[in-house]
C-alpha cells in the first residue's frame, strides 16, 4: 500500500511537471500580459456597473461598499491595464494579451471611465451581480493566488492549470446569478419556514455575545450542509448533479467555483434555513457570512498552511482535499463545510496523518465543458 502511493505520489508530481511550460516567469510577457487583460476587462465591465448599477450591481452590495471609492480603485486599474499593457509591448512577447488589456480599457474611458457620477439607483427586483463578480473576483486573485504561491501544496502546479477556464465560467457564470439566488432563497425560507420562527428563541440567540453567537450559526448550518452533502453523495439522481463539483482533477481556489446550476439554488435555499430560524443579530450574521465565504473558497485551494491541532476543529484544504479524492477510502467522506465535528459524530470522517490525496476527479470521468456538465445530469446513462 505504502509503495503504491508513493507511486501515485510520483504520477502526480510527473503530472504537475508537464504544466511547467504554462507557470509564469518574469521577463516572459506572460504576468503583464494576463495582468494588461484581465484589469482591462474588468475595468470595462466596472465602467458598465456605473453607467447601469440599477441593472447589473446588486442592491446588497452596494449598501456595503462606497462607490466613490471604488472609482478610486477603477482608476488604479485603468491606468494599471494601460502600464502593463505598454511593458508587454516592451518584452515584445504576448502581445495579443496586452492588445486585448489596452482595447477593452480604451472601450472604458469611451463609456465614461471612473469618472461616472455616483447617484441615487432606481430599484430593479432582479438584477446581474456583475459588481459582486468583478471585486469577489478581484479580491480571490490578489488573496489566494498570493496564498498559492507562498504556502503551495503542489509548488509546481501552475495558475492556469488545466481546465482554469471552465471553472473561471463557472465563477462568473454562479457570481452573475447572486440577485436571482437571494431572491429565490429569502422566498423559500420565509414561505417554507415562516411559521416555525420563535420570537423567544431569537430574542434569546440575540441575548447571547456575538462570538457565541457565530459559533452556533456555525454548528446550526453545518448540521444542515453535512447532511444535505451527503445526499447528494448517497442518492444517485441527486449525485450527478453534484458530481459536477467532484469533476475537478487539478485542486486551487478556483475549483470550488465548478457548481452545477440546480446545487447552487439548493444549497442556497437549504444555508439559508438555520439563519433565518436563528434570527442572530447582524453583526454575528455578517460574521458568519464572511468566515463561510472565505473558508469555501480556502478549502479547495492549493495551499498547504500547517494548521496544527486546529485541522481537527476547522474544516481545513486537507480535510476538503481527502473530500474530493477519487480514491477508496476517502470516497463519501468529509461532508462537513465548516468543523469536520459531525464527521466524527456520523463517522465519516477522513484524514490520514500528513498525508494528502494523489487523486482528484470522479471515479467515472464527467463531459468536459460547461453545457455538457449542465446537461450530464438529465442525460440518461450510457452503459
Ligand atoms: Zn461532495
Ligand atoms: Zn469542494
Amino acid at each position: 500500500m505504502a509503495e503504491q502511493d508513493s507511486q501515485d505520489y510520483e504520477y502526480r508530481e510527473r503530472e504537475i511537471e508537464d504544466m511547467s511550460d504554462q507557470a509564469f516567469r518574469f521577463g516572459e510577457g506572460r504576468i503583464s500580459g494576463y495582468s494588461a487583460a484581465a484589469l482591462g476587462i474588468l475595468s470595462f465591465f466596472a465602467v458598465l456597473c456605473y453607467q447601469f448599477p440599477a441593472w447589473l450591481t446588486t442592491a446588497d452590495l452596494r449598501a456595503v461598499y462606497d462607490g466613490e471609492v471604488l472609482q478610486k480603485v477603477l482608476m488604479v486599474a485603468m491606468w494599471g491595464s494601460l502600464g502593463f499593457a505598454l511593458l508587454t509591448f516592451v518584452l515584445g512577447k504576448q502581445r495579443k494579451l496586452g492588445a486585448i488589456g489596452v482595447l477593452f480599457t480604451v472601450a472604458g474611458f469611451a463609456c465614461g471611465g471612473y469618472t461616472v457620477p455616483v447617484g441615487e439607483v432606481e430599484h430593479q427586483p432582479l438584477s446581474l451581480g456583475l459588481d459582486w463578480l468583478i471585486l469577489t473576483l478581484l479580491m480571490s486573485v490578489v488573496l489566494f493566488t498570493f496564498l498559492e504561491k507562498i504556502v503551495p501544496k503542489y509548488r509546481e502546479q501552475a495558475i492556469l492549470r488545466p481546465e482554469w477556464q471552465l471553472d473561471l465560467f463557472y465563477f462568473c457564470f454562479n457570481h452573475l446569478l447572486i440577485s436571482v439566488l437571494l431572491l429565490v432563497g429569502n422566498y423559500f425560507v420565509a414561505t417554507v419556514f415562516g411559521w416555525a420562527i420563535s420570537a423567544q428563541l431569537q430574542g434569546f440567540v440575540q441575548s447571547l455575545p456575538t462570538v457565541v453567537q457565530v459559533i452556533v450559526l456555525i454548528f446550526c448550518a453545518d448540521f444542515v450542509l453535512y447532511w444535505s452533502h451527503r445526499f447528494f453523495h448517497e442518492k444517485p439522481a441527486l449525485w450527478k448533479i453534484h458530481a459536477v463539483h467532484h469533476s475537478v482533477e487539478h485542486m486551487d481556489w478556483l475549483a470550488g467555483s465548478r457548481n452545477h446550476v440546480v446545487q447552487m439554488f439548493v444549497d442556497r435555499c437549504l444555508a439559508m434555513v438555520p439563519l433565518y430560524l436563528i434570527g442572530a443579530d447582524k453583526q454575528a450574521l455578517d460574521a458568519y457570512v464572511i468566515f463561510a465565504g472565505i473558508q469555501a473558497v480556502l478549502v479547495h485551494a492549493n495551499v498547504g498552511i500547517p494548521f496544527g491541532p486546529l485541522k481537527y476543529i476547522i474544516a481545513t484544504p486537507q480535510y476538503h482535499h481527502w473530500h474530493h479524492s477519487s480514491e477508496k477510502p476517502a470516497i463519501d467522506t468529509n461532508y462537513a463545510v465548516h468543523m469536520p465535528f459531525y464527521d466524527y459524530v456520523f463517522g465519516t470522517y477522513h484524514m490520514p496523518k500528513e498525508h494528502w490525496p494523489a487523486h482528484y476527479g470522479t471515479t467515472k470521468r464527467l463531459p468536459r465543458t460547461f453545457l455538457g456538465q449542465l446537461l450530464y445530469p438529465f442525460r440518461p446513462e450510457k452503459d
